[in-house]
């Protein structure tokens, strides 16, 4: 595997930085931009109002590709699974996601390979985390959706395998990429990162000042039930978490969207619906609810419909702003929890 940097995960300053000490003009660093995003070449030989020497020296201390894409799952224009080979030959797997009423495509990123969370119900995290992904390799997973669709995706979402506050650097740094106006100018509100409760992670997120929208995994009322679908919870319990949320949306007075998936008598009863509706009183937020999209790994059963939408109508008639779901994906395995960091 190659040492050197991706091209991709670099920020505009710091590839303005790498010019200034190749004594190269200030302006190159926006043409090379230009090239990277607006016109999203494949290789530095295409870039071609650069000079051939300059060309050279990008190709010498950076790498431009670093995902290989294996296979498209499913059709265009529905939801499709792309299976991506990395450098050292490990894998990831990238959805999208379309809303063809609305034109509208949405990207969900992994940002690990695998994930030490090991939630019950979820495939990416059954085999332990390998490693973070860099900065470069999630703007690349963006780029090959972009080839693939023929147009940059409208909502990016960090709900792919791994959790996205433990690569947290890299994560962000890749946000500000795609977020750049000479980047992939993709809105921040169109950005989403998703936790499964890493308390810290909250806390630091709450600092950064971009109104990148904020999920939280749930899928629990009380810490039993939670701690048995969600092993992080026992590093942080619900009322840490809940108090988190709370400072978050206090702090930021942006709205937190809360994932719940309903799985059949072990979190859909009308007291647990009763007792969400408890947790979430405290402060403005959303809720998903999610039907369980099937995993071999984990016995628990999709509630039945009745039961989906009693839990539904409890959350809605105290006034909670929940949404219940479609799984998008399931018989491609691409849906919530269903991706792999290995090829099956
Ligand atoms: S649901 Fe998310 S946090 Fe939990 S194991 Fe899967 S990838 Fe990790």
């Amino acid at each position: 595997m190659s040492t050197k940097p991706s091209i991709h995960g670099l920020l505009l300053d710091e590839l303005a930085t790498f010019c200034n000490e190749q004594k190269l003009p200030a302006f190159r660093a926006k043409q090379i931009w230009d090239w990277l995003y607006t016109q999203r070449v494949s290789s530095f030989d295409e870039m071609k109002n650069l000079p051939a020497p300059l060309r050279g020296l990008l190709g010498e201390q950076f790498v431009f590709q670093t995902l290989k894409k294996l296979e498209t799952k499913g059709e265009a224009g529905e939801t499709q699974k792309l299976l991506f080979e990395l450098a050292d030959n490990e894998w990831i797997e990238t959805v999208i996601i379309p809303a063809p009423r609305r034109q509208k495509n949405t990207v969900c990123l992994s940002s690990q390979v695998g994930c030490v969370y090991g939630c019950a119900f979820c495939a990416s995290g059954q085999k332990g985390v390998i490693r973070n992904l860099s900065a470069g390799e999630i703007v690349g997973e963006v780029l090959e959706v972009t080839r693939e669709l023929g147009a940059r995706p409208n909502n990016v979402v960090f709900m792919g395998i791994g959790e996205p506050f433990d690569n947290y650097d890299e994560v962000m740094k890749s946000i500000r990429i795609m977020n750049h106006p000479d980047g992939l100018a993709i809105g921040a509100r169109k950005i989403t990162v998703s936790t499964c409760g890493v308390v810290p992670g909250i806390e630091r997120f709450s600092e950064e000042g971009i109104q990148v929208e904020l999920s939280v995994s749930l899928h629990g009322t009380d810490d039993q039930t939670r701690s048995c679908l969600m092993p992080v919870n026992e590093s942080w319990p619900l009322d840490e978490l809940m108090n988190a949320c709370e400072a978050y949306t206090t702090q930021t007075n942006r709205i937190i969207t809360f994932e719940y998936t309903l799985i059949k008598d072990l979190n859909d009863s009308a007291v647990q619906a009763r007792e969400l509706v408890k947790l979430l009183r405290r402060f403005p937020c959303r809720v998903n609810l999610i039907p369980l999209s099937p995993v071999e790994e984990f016995e628990g059963e999709r509630s039945t419909p009745e039961a989906m939408k009693a839990f539904f109508q409890t959350l809605e008639k105290a006034h909670i702003n929940a949404t219940l779901r479609d799984s998008k994906g399931v018989g491609l395995k691409a849906a919530c929890g269903q991706l792999r960091s290995r090829r099956l």
